[in-house]
């Protein structure tokens, strides 16, 4: 089968892709660095913006920087949302701030997979398709926000708003180290459990102070082995804080936040009924107040009918374009798919290019599979601009 010859042209322009990538890549967008994200994203819209007959929007966040949309045919009956997120874990006081190349094919720098890398797949996907011959008969909007790292709170109402203007969403963070894509995501939520005792002196006898420590420690170590009770949940103590410089003083004061997941929506309310209830007990054995703050701020992303449908079609057209044969799996991480699905808007995720080693030092993208992915999303878009695929 012969591909759109704009479509089959994209790995020509790996080398300026690559280049591009690196000049992202170097502009920190750390998602608290405000005026770092404001480069990135005049760095973007002028990408994007060439895109010919594209409108190019600028929606503020609360909290943070103004997300990006770029939009084409908005009265089109068929429309599609591309998904990005243009900050990264890495602030402006990170010492990971360049680029390096590990070989021919791997380049290391902070965002080059999650998701720079993503973002130029975007990219050159909808500069490829909008020069195959059906495009005018569907629409898109680029929507590329500024917060998803620390949980997309700020942009978190373009999602919501998204189910209006498309049928169906695409994700570009990165595609598994394998080349796998998300099937479905666990919700993610977190807890702040503060514990408050009673201060006395060390060695008074009897002693009645309360040791908010011993508190809360009590309450971790058992929350921490809910998993096993639980499955689809994960647990984690991420820190914990408490005591002050004096040994000899039984402390009052104990706080620690928790990472909490869940794979199904039906788990959250058990999990945080199963914490209340543990607090209450912790409380009760120590003498202690145990309080708990906190809950899920994103719902699982669990696998809809319309993405079984869209998912083969996906999977033949990475045959057609020569992308290895990869699967659809489930992953403990959130992304924006999750507000995508909590709004009821299909949507795949996952279909960045390859990269590893996320959120460290060690970040790398395997270059080649940008255009590879870019060739896959456009020969997806021009099938569906020709009627091959429906989304219906
Ligand atoms: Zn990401």
């Amino acid at each position: 089968m012969a591909l759109p010859s704009p479509v089959a042209r994209l790995p020509e322009r790996s080398a300026e892709f690559g280049a591009l990538l690196v000049k992202w890549a170097e502009i920190n967008s750390g998602s608290g660095h405000v005026a770092g994200l404001d480069r990135m994203r005049a760095a973007l819209r002028e990408e994007f913006g060439r895109i010919p007959g594209a409108t190019v929007e600028e929606l503020p966040c609360a909290g943070t920087a103004a997300a990006l949309r770029v939009s084409l045919r908005p009265e089109a009956k068929v429309r599609v949302l591309l998904s990005g997120h243009f900050d990264t874990v890495f602030e402006a006081d990170d010492p990971f701030q360049r680029c390096q190349w590990l070989d021919a094919e791997r380049l290391n720098g902070p965002g080059v997979a999650d998701m720079k890398g993503g973002l130029l797949t975007m990219l050159a996907a909808l500069q490829a398709f909008e020069q195959t011959p059906h495009a005018a008969n569907i629409g898109w909007d680029a929507l590329l926000n500024p917060d998803e790292e620390t949980g997309s709170h700020g942009s978190a109402h373009l999602f919501r708003e998204a189910p209006r203007r498309a049928q169906f969403a695409l994700v570009f963070e990165p595609a598994r180290p394998n080349g796998d894509v998300v099937h479905s995501r666990k919700g993610t939520g977190s807890l702040v459990a503060t514990c408050r005792g009673r201060a006395a002196h060390a060695a008074k006898i009897p002693n009645d102070g309360r040791n908010a420590i011993l508190g809360l420690s009590d309450f971790l170590l058992v929350a921490s082995k809910v998993p096993a009770e639980m499955s689809g949940v994960l647990v984690n103590v991420g820190n914990i804080r408490g005591g002050g410089p004096a040994t000899n003083v039984v402390p009052d004061f104990a706080t620690a936040e928790l990472d909490l997941r869940v794979t199904r929506e039906a788990e959250r309310a058990p999990l945080l009924a199963r914490f209340d209830a543990l607090a209450a007990e912790v409380s009760a054995r120590h003498g202690v107040t145990l309080e708990l703050r906190g809950g899920f701020n994103r719902p699982p992303k669990e696998c809809l009918p319309l993405e079984e449908k869209v998912f083969a079609a996906w999977q033949r057209a990475a045959a057609d374009v020569g992308v290895p044969r990869f699967s659809w799996v489930h992953t403990g991480g959130a992304s924006d798919g999750n507000l995508l699905t909590a709004a009821g808007l299909p949507n795949l995720d996952g279909l960045g290019p390859i990269g590893d080693q996320l959120h460290s030092a060690r970040e790398f993208v395997v270059v080649s599979t940008i255009a590879q992915r870019a060739q896959l999303a456009a020969l997806f878009l021009h099938r569906l601009a020709a009627g091959e695929i429906s989304l219906g």
